[in-house]
């Protein structure tokens, strides 16, 4: 794969260029999406997007839904006087709607939707999904099947009793295991691209590392993945893919390895070989829009009174009403107002962390009140002295302010697995890890190869 080097453009590098960095850095967050959007915009993505069939929360579901449900595939009604319509959920479409295309009466759709709780979900449509009406000679609704996706059919069928019963028909996707690998020449959208990665696969992959790599400064020219997830087929046929389940990142000679555990509690996360969470304790932007106006400067002269004053925090200037997040999970310890604050939220995590909101619009949490990362505990707004729209952002460790803008990839990450969860967890994921050092393996020796062959020359 080394071998074909086509002249690709330098995407990483164009990109660089017009974000300084400390422009970047003070976008945090808001640049890393920024960074994957602007390789995603070729239209060749926009049809992979588009062709995904099924989205990949859903499809977990599915499965674990499946898991427990007898397989069977949707019966088919021979009765030979049937008339059979099929047709798809438009964008808008109600079921009113599609009665009425059918030729179907509103009565017998009231019959239907009052036939039991299982007819309640007929009111969920989703463009795409697809009604099949069977209607007798006298185009008396006989049945009606919901094709939700290619795994889920849901019937009502019309009883001796004239009744309408109901019957969910689920067939199981194959999964089986992919494995890809890719080295960096431009960028990691075109190297994972290239690889036959699906732009939200990569994308997956660049959340499982973003608290170690920052995907707009950190990616280099040599930087390698190896990534293990789950292909879903059905009838032959793929139809989706599952999660990563292992992953590794080699980014500027540093390599990062991540696997997937489904914890007693039924939580889904990506966590080191060794337990640790691959998780931010605390989001690098408590905004997701929004610049740097002012930095986090111990000897700044304040624009309001002239003189030297220190400056705590970061200002993010955004624009009013902008959510502002809760940085970590943690206990609101002040929500009020002061002259000075303005509208103002202080947020205590743990024993040693506490972050300070200022010149909010609104606050939305009141004192003493648990809060969750990404919560929105207020908007931004220029509430006290503040010279327009902005949030000014403290972050306090041990009760000295500390630098918001660096301090986050400094903290422990998330909650680890706990000692008593570690059996399960070796259990679970050594096997997975096990299996893509395997995959891994034929790559290092071709690549210790190569290198021979270099030395030769
Ligand atoms: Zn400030």
């Amino acid at each position: 794969m080394q071998d074909q080097r086509k002249p690709t453009p330098r995407l990483f590098g164009a990109l660089r260029q017009h974000f300084p960095r400390t422009h970047a850095v003070t976008a945090g967050a808001a640049s890393f999406a920024l960074a994957l959007t602007m390789f995603v915009s070729t239209p060749e993505v926009e049809a992979k997007r588009l062709s995904l069939p099924v989205n990949l929360s859903t499809m977990d579901e599915m499965n674990a839904a499946a898991a427990g449900v007898q397989q069977q595939r949707p019966e088919e009604t021979a009765e030979p006087k049937l008339r059979s319509q099929s047709l798809k959920v438009q964008n808008g479409d109600t079921l009113s709607d599609l009665f009425q295309r059918a030729g179907v009466s509103a009565t017998e759709m009231y019959q239907l939707l009052s036939s039991g709780k299982e007819a309640k979900q007929l009111a969920r449509l989703t463009p795409g999904e697809e009604f099949t009406f069977h209607t007798d000679g006298d185009g008396a609704l006989q049945s009606l099947e919901l094709h939700r996706d290619r795994l889920n059919l849901v019937a009502f069928t019309r009883d001796e009793a004239d009744a309408f019963t109901y019957a969910l028909h689920q067939r199981e996707a194959d999964s089986y295991t992919a494995y890809r690998e890719a080295e960096i020449d431009s960028s990691l959208f075109v190297a994972g691209s290239n690889a036959g990665l699906s732009q939200s696969l990569i994308m997956e992959m660049a959340e499982v590392f973003s608290s170690d790599i920052d995907f707009a400064l950190d990616i280099r020219k040599g930087d390698r993945f190896n990534v293990m997830y789950e292909e879903k087929f059905l009838d032959g046929e793929k139809i989706g893919n599952g999660p990563i389940q292992a992953v590794s990142f080699t980014n500027q000679g540093k390599t990062f390895s991540a696997v997937r555990y489904v914890d007693s509690n039924g939580d889904a996360n990506y966590y080191t070989p060794d337990g640790k969470s691959m998780r931010k304790a605390f989001i690098r932007t408590p905004v997701d829009i929004g610049r740097i106006s002012s930095h986090f400067n111990p000897r700044r002269l304040h624009p309001i009174f002239k003189t030297r004053r220190p400056h705590n925090g970061t200002d993010y200037a955004a624009p009013r009403g902008t959510p502002v997040y809760a940085a970590g999970d943690g206990r609101v310890i002040k929500a009020g107002y002061s002259k000075s604050n303005g509208n103002y939220v202080f947020v205590q995590h743990g024993e040693r962390y506490v972050t300070r909101y200022l010149h909010l619009n609104k606050r939305k949490v009141k004192s003493g009140q648990r809060v969750k990362q990404r919560q929105v505990i207020g908007t931004v707004g220029s509430t006290g002295y503040a010279t327009g729209p902005h949030l000014h952002y403290e972050f306090l460790v041990n009760g000295h302010h500390r630098n918001p803008a660096t301090i986050v990839r400094k903290l422990p990450k998330a909650k680890s697995i706990p000692e008593s969860e570690m059996a399960r967890f070796r259990s679970q994921t050594q096997p997975l890890l096990a299996k893509l050092e395997n995959y891994e393996q034929p790559a290092l020796a071709q690549r210790s190869e190569d290198n021979d062959n270099n030395s030769v020359n």
